[in-house]
């Protein structure tokens, strides 16, 4: 159904459509930062919900939280990110250029200058950017912003079991910002120096971790469907031993086939009950569980699976994206977006700017605004409106016509099938409505 795209044709698109911007453009921009504009706001949105709703809202055995962006310093010492959270630096001795020496050939020439042999040893470059607390800016004031989600959920574990009386098997969810200092950002959106995880920590019993493992990797891929990124491009990545944690016994990266290579999207870790035991042993609290029925005391152990947001919308735009040839003859750009997480539900556009129509068309547009998202757009032909509808994936477009005067109803047209409905004014809301919520 999608096609091949390059990232050239997806940049252009997001920027010239309000998905995704350069970031303090009008200062020259901050290399790899990107803001989201109205419409990447709604698709993000949309994401966070669907994947909130599926993983946490609709089940009885995920709680969530939002916890702070800085945490107490000492969360990172425990987690082992202070001693261990870097990469291998090198550097090009003659241009000076940074690089990862796990993503380069380092016997290789320098990609900047041509220099070969030129770089120097790597040297662990610590990820976590660092933020002074109150006025003096010494050690004693220095916190991190954190460069993931996951250990506010192993931090206020015990607070989450009295509170919420979960009993194991549980989870706790979290969707937030996370930073790292990357060495080399890039490709767009797929690696950034600040983005949003959505993850979770779900706890359970050590003697049935991997029947945990499998079923959280089978609702992941359950997930990619129910997003609409491509099944044939996401494939499972069995983590080998040397290159996993060294707490985690089992890793399987989800990869997708970007146009820039095949990458990571997601990752499950299973991670023992390395977490809470550390955490347990650096604050002095006891994380451990006691099973109410057979008493037994255990530190639970932890499947973790984790979903880069920036990299789940960059996968669902390339996935949806589409050309064809349109009603006109031309080609025409489409998203194909489930309905679910379109930014725009539909889009009512009067067929000319008349009076007698617009009067109709704009209380409608109104009505419908207060249901879901609509734009409403009364410039241009109608040709190019529905084609600045078809590439930003809004599902149904309604047009409002002369004969909508006289026999009180409008046209429906469909993104993915061209087809067109008459539909009575009176029944639009429940027409649409209906489609939205079912058709995904
Ligand atoms: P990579 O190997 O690509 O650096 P990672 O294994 O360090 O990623 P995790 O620590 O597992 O990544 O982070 C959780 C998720 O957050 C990843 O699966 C990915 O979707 C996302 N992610 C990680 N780093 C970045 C980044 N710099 N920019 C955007 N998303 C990221």
């Amino acid at each position: 159904m999608s096609k091949d795209v390059s990232m050239d044709t997806i940049v252009n698109l997001a920027k010239r459509r309000g998905f995704v911007f350069a970031g303090s453009e009008i200062y020259g921009g901050l290399a790899n930062s990107w803001d989201y504009g109205p419409l990447g706001v709604e698709l993000q949105n949309n994401i966070k919900k669907a994947w909130w709703k599926k993983f946490v809202t609709s089940r009885l055995d995920m709680v969530g939280i939002d916890a702070a962006l800085i945490m107490n310093p000492k969360v990172w010492e425990a987690s082992g990110h202070v001693a261990t959270f870097s990469d291998p630096l090198v550097e090009c001795k003659n241009c000076h250029e940074r690089y990862r020496a796990d993503q380069i050939d380092v016997t290789a020439a320098c990609k900047k200058c041509g220099s070969k042999n030129t770089f120097t040893d790597p040297a662990a470059f610590n990820l976590m950017l660092k933020t002074f607390l109150g006025p003096k800016e010494d050690v004693a004031a220095q916190a991190y912003l954190r460069p993931e989600t996951a250990q506010a959920m192993f931090a206020d574990f015990s607070q989450v079991l009295a509170s919420s009386r979960k009993r194991v098997p549980f989870g706790i969810a979290q969707i937030g910002r996370a930073f790292r200092n990357e060495i080399t950002p890039g490709n767009f959106i797929f690696r950034v120096r600040e983005f949003d995880i959505m993850e979770f920590e779900y706890f359970v019993h050590p003697s049935e971790w991997e029947k945990h493992f499998e079923y959280w990797l089978m609702e992941m891929h359950d997930w990619i469907e129910e997003c609409g990124i491509s099944t044939q491009k996401s494939h499972d990545l069995e983590v080998l031993k040397e290159d996993r944690a060294h707490y985690s016994s089992r890793t399987v990266d989800i990869e997708f086939d970007y146009p820039f290579g095949r990458r990571e999207l997601y990752g499950l870790a299973y991670r023992g009950d390395f977490d809470l035991r550390n955490h347990s042993e650096h604050s002095g609290k006891d994380l451990s569980y006691t099973d109410p029925v057979t008493s037994e005391k255990y530190i639970p152990h932890v499947i973790e699976p984790t979903f880069g947001l920036g990299r789940t919308f960059l996968a669902v735009l390339l996935s949806a994206y589409d050309e064809e040839i349109g009603e006109d003859g031309e080609k025409r750009v489409v998203l194909r977006l489930k309905p679910h997480l379109a930014p725009v539900k539909a889009a009512i556009l009067p067929l000319m700017k008349k009076e007698e129509i617009v009067n109709v068309a704009k209380p409608l547009a109104e009505m419908l605004a207060k249901e879901f998202p609509v734009e409403y757009d009364e410039t241009q032909s109608i040709g190019k409106r529905y084609r600045r509808q078809d590439e930003i994936g809004t599902p149904y477009c309604v047009t409002v016509d002369y004969e909508s005067l006289e026999d009180n109803a409008v046209t429906v047209r469909d993104r993915d099938s061209m087809k067109q409905e008459r539909v009575a004014i009176a029944e639009v809301k429940d027409y649409l409505g209906e489609k939205i919520s079912t058709n995904n």
